[in-house]
């Protein structure tokens, strides 16, 4: 199936929002969806414009709330494969808090951050995810004394069932791991190293290429193991990529509501009689 639309993307060139983009695309053709199957939602910035790009439900929301947005666009139609997007500006600063409760609520969807560890929109403004000494002419010209924030470590703590990281620039495993996250049974948090280059001067593709440590590589992983998973990220200081964490036991969050309906709530009977409506209404007097 088709994922492009004919709306031409306004990001920098080389911005890693491109290949966010292509693999969100691949994956869900991979995974067999109809565009009419799948919403992306997003938030502010930059990676916000994501889901005006794609050939599918888009909607671009509020800064930092593209996940109460989306958790509620799923729980009405569970039907749509739902994925929220945006950067980490937007959830990991104004965001964070419906960052950690999604997580840990586990509802079916996935979560996409493209992470490129400043504020590109608004010009380059350090971010959650700005390390500790980073240099920025404009704001932190003598190295920023804040410790950056650590997604992975913060997703595990948070009970997430799915964590995956990767890299603009391998479009493969950014596919897979899109997929897998789309098949994840629950909550699939996802964290790209996404450059923005023309803002950050210190997180290029070079420095991702010299410093990430791709899973493949590791002999005897075993994502399903948690306490391998967080010493992994420890060891590496987070620059894990691959598919990090996977518990398939845990229920998601639709399936241990007490019966909730498979269909879209726009699809069921909602009829009531007018014996059940007096009951209704009494009952809010
Ligand atoms: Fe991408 Fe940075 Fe340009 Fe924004 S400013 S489009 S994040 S390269």
């Amino acid at each position: 199936k088709d994922f492009r639309n004919n709306v031409k993307p306004n990001w920098c060139p080389g911005c890693g929002d491109f290949a966010v983009q292509a693999a969100i695309q691949r994956a869900a053709a991979n995974v067999g969806l109809e565009p009419e199957n799948l919403a992306v939602v997003s938030g502010i910035g930059c990676s916000g414009r994501i889901s005006g790009y794609i050939n599918c439900y888009g909607f671009h929301g509020i800064h930092g709330r593209s996940l109460p947005i989306a958790q509620g666009l799923k729980m009405a139609n569970r039907e749509l494969t739902v994925i929220a997007s945006g950067g980490d500006g937007d959830g990991f600063a104004i965001g964070l808090g419906h960052t950690v409760h999604a997580i840990r609520r586990n509802i079916d969807m996935s979560y996409i951050v493209m992470d490129n560890q400043i504020y590109g929109l608004t010009k380059g403004q350090n971010s959650p995810r700005s390390a500790k000494g980073f240099v920025n002419a404009k704001y932190t010209p003598q190295g920023s004394i804040e410790s950056e924030l650590a997604p992975l470590e913060m997703a595990l703590a948070a009970g997430a069932t799915f964590v995956a990281q990767s890299f603009s620039s391998n479009l493969k495993q950014l596919t897979t791991v899109i997929e897998e996250g789309m098949k994840h049974k629950g909550f699939s948090f996802i964290n790209i190293f996404s450059p923005c280059v023309t803002f950050n001067k210190f997180n290029t593709y070079e420095w991702f290429k010299e410093n990430i440590v791709d899973l493949d590589e590791i002999p005897d992983y075993n994502p399903n193991d948690r306490v391998m998973a967080m010493t992994k990220i420890m060891e590496t200081n987070g620059m894990l990529t691959g598919i990090i964490y996977q518990n398939k036991e845990k229920q998601s969050y639709e399936e241990m509501v007490p019966g909730f309906k498979p269909e879209a709530l726009a699809k069921q009977n909602m009829k009531i009689t007018e014996a059940e409506f007096e009951k209704l209404v009494a009952e809010f007097k």
